[in-house]
C-alpha cells in the first residue's frame, strides 16, 4: 500500500463515507490535475466526470486561475473583513452584483435588485446566511414574528443545523430532528416519480408533459394559502432552481421556477435561491429554449439558473464554482431593501451578528475574479455551448440500456437513474448499492464520480474535450453493464 494511503487510512475520517467500507480497500490518493484529469500517487489517471464534487469550472491548473493566485501571493494570503476592507473582495463583489443583476427580470417590483454581498466560506454558510438574514428581516419589518420556511420535498441545503433544518432527505436529515427548527416542505417538481405519473421520460419522444395538469405548482399553491389560513404564512421560499443536485439531479420542468417565484411573490414570501450547485453556468447557455449570443467580450447571459426563466431571488446563496473550483469560498447576495432594515444607530444593535474568520479572503477573491473573467470570454461560452450538445447527443445512445430508467441533463450537469427495470421504474433497494459500485467500477476504468444513491451524476469540467466527454459515457455504459448485468 502508498504509504500516504495508510496514513489516510489510519487519520482522515471522510465525508458521507462509511468509514467501515473505506477501510476494507486502498484509497485513490490524488496528487495532481490538469483540464479534465487527476492523477494519483501511483501514476494513473482518471477523468475528473463531477468536477471534483461539483466545484471546478474551467479545469484543474488553468493558467488564468493559476497566475491570479501567483499574483495574489505576491501581495497577501489573508487579512481579515472585521474592520477591515481589501481589494479583491471589493471588486469581486461588485462584479458578483453585476452578473446577478444581468438580463431582464420579469417585473422588477417583483425582482428588486441585488446589492450586497455577504461573504463566507462555503455552501452551507452561505445558505445560513441567507435563512438568518431573512429570518431577522421579517422579524424587524413586522413581515412575521415567527418566520416560517418552505422547501421542496427532498432538498438539500447544506450540512450546519440551519441548512439542515430546510432540508427534506430522511436519510440525512432525519437523525438531526431534536437539534432543528421546524421548516415546512412541498412537493418537488420532479416528473419521473410524480405522484401524478403524467410525464413518461423513458420514451425516445418523451420531453412532452402532455398530460400534465402541473399539479405540483397546484400543490404549492395550496400550501400557501393553507398557511395563510392558519395565519401563519410562509415568509420564505427556498429552493434549487431548474434542478436539485444532491435530490438526485431532479430536473425541474421548463415553466415551473417562474410560476413558483410568482405564487411565492404573490403570497409576500421571500425568495431564498440556492446557486450552489447551479451557478456559474452550470444549467447551460440556452435561455428560454434560445441560445444566448455571444456580444463582444462580456455576454453573461444564463450565468445564473434563475435568470433562465427570469427570476431575481431576495437571496442568492452561491458557493462551489464561485472560485472555478480552487478554493472554498461563498457569498450571499441580497437586496438593498433588507440590508437598510440591518442599518441603525450603535446602540440600537441592528447590526447582523454573523461572520466568520476568513470571510472576503484575498486568495479566493483572486480566484474567482479570475474564473469570472474567463467565464466572460467568448471562447468559454463557447466550449459550455459544445459540451452541452455533446453531452446531449452522447447520453441519448444511453436510453437503450434496461437499466437506465432516466437521463436528466439540464446544460452541463446530467443525472442517470439506475432501475432494476425500466417498464416499471423499479428501482434498486438502496442495500445493493448500485451507485456505488458502479462509480467504483468507472473508477477501474479511469473515471471518477460519485453517486446519489442509484443516480450517477455526470457534472464535468467546462474544458472536457469530445473524445473525453465520449470516454466518460463509454465508461458508464460499461460499467452499468458489468454490475447491473
Ligand atoms: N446547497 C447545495 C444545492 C449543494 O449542492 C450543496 C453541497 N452539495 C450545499 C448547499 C452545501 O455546500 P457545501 O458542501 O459547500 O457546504
Amino acid at each position: 500500500m502508498h504509504p500516504l494511503a495508510r496514513l489516510d487510512l489510519s487519520c482522515v475520517w471522510h465525508p458521507f463515507t462509511q468509514m467501515q467500507d473505506w477501510l476494507q480497500r486502498e484509497p485513490i490518493v490524488i496528487s495532481s490535475g490538469q483540464g479534465a484529469l487527476l492523477r494519483d500517487v501511483r501514476g494513473r489517471t482518471y477523468l475528473d466526470a463531477n468536477s471534483s464534487i461539483w466545484t471546478n469550472l474551467h479545469g484543474h491548473r488553468h493558467p488564468v486561475l493559476d497566475r491570479a493566485l501567483s499574483r495574489q501571493l505576491k501581495k497577501i494570503a489573508h487579512s481579515s473583513a472585521l474592520g477591515l476592507a481589501n481589494g479583491p473582495a471589493a471588486l469581486l463583489a461588485s462584479k458578483l452584483v453585476a452578473v446577478a443583476n444581468h438580463g431582464p427580470a420579469r417585473n422588477s417590483k417583483n425582482h428588486p435588485r441585488l446589492e450586497k454581498v455577504f461573504f463566507s466560506d462555503d455552501g452551507s454558510t452561505a445558505i445560513e446566511v441567507a435563512l438568518k438574514l431573512a429570518y431577522e428581516f421579517c422579524r424587524r419589518t413586522g413581515r412575521s414574528r415567527r418566520p416560517r420556511f418552505l422547501s421542496l420535498d427532498a432538498a438539500y441545503h447544506g450540512d450546519t443545523v440551519g441548512a439542515v433544518s430546510l432540508g427534506h432527505i430522511d436519510l440525512f436529515h432525519q437523525r438531526y430532528q431534536g437539534l432543528l427548527f421546524k421548516s415546512d416542505k412541498v412537493m418537488s417538481p420532479a416528473c419521473y416519480r410524480c405522484p401524478y405519473n403524467r410525464a413518461r421520460p423513458e420514451r425516445a419522444d418523451a420531453r412532452e408533459y402532455r398530460r400534465c395538469q402541473w399539479e405540483c405548482i397546484g400543490e404549492l399553491e395550496k400550501k400557501f394559502e393553507a398557511a395563510k389560513k392558519r395565519r401563519n404564512p410562509i415568509t420564505a421560499f427556498v429552493f434549487e432552481p431548474l434542478i436539485q443536485g444532491a435530490a438526485g439531479m431532479l430536473a425541474h420542468p421548463s415553466g415551473w421556477l417562474r410560476q413558483a417565484a410568482e405564487i411565492a411573490r404573490g403570497h409576500g414570501a421571500l425568495l431564498i435561491a440556492d446557486e450552489v450547485m447551479t451557478g456559474f453556468g452550470r444549467t447551460g447557455t440556452e435561455v428560454r429554449g434560445q441560445k444566448s449570443e455571444v456580444r463582444g467580450q462580456k455576454s453573461w447571459l444564463g450565468l445564473f439558473a434563475c435568470q433562465h426563466e427570469q427570476v431575481r431571488p431576495d437571496f442568492l446563496a452561491l458557493a462551489k464554482g464561485l472560485t472555478g473550483g480552487y478554493l472554498p469560498m461563498a457569498a450571499t447576495l441580497t437586496t438593498q431593501t433588507v440590508f437598510d432594515a440591518f442599518l441603525g444607530e450603535y446602540k440600537d444593535y441592528k447590526t447582523f451578528f454573523h461572520g466568520h474568520s476568513y470571510t472576503g479572503n484575498q486568495l479566493g477573491a483572486a480566484a474567482a475574479l479570475a474564473s469570472l473573467e474567463i467565464l466572460s470570454t467568448p471562447a468559454s461560452q463557447h466550449a459550455r455551448q459544445a459540451l452541452e450538445q455533446g453531452m446531449k447527443q452522447e447520453l441519448a445512445d444511453l436510453w437503450d440500456s434496461p437499466n437506465i430508467g432516466d437521463i436528466r441533463q439540464v446544460g452541463l450537469v446530467a443525472g442517470i437513474e439506475l432501475v432494476s427495470n425500466w417498464r416499471t421504474r423499479q428501482p434498486f433497494p438502496p442495500a445493493r448499492q448500485m451507485g456505488i459500485r458502479v462509480c467504483q467500477s468507472m473508477a477501474r476504468r479511469g473515471v471518477l464520480t460519485r453517486p446519489i444513491g442509484n443516480v450517477i451524476v455526470l457534472m464535468p469540467p467546462y474544458c472536457t474535450t469530445r473524445r473525453q466527454l465520449q470516454r466518460m459515457i463509454e465508461v458508464l455504459r460499461e460499467s452499468v453493464q458489468e454490475v447491473c448485468g
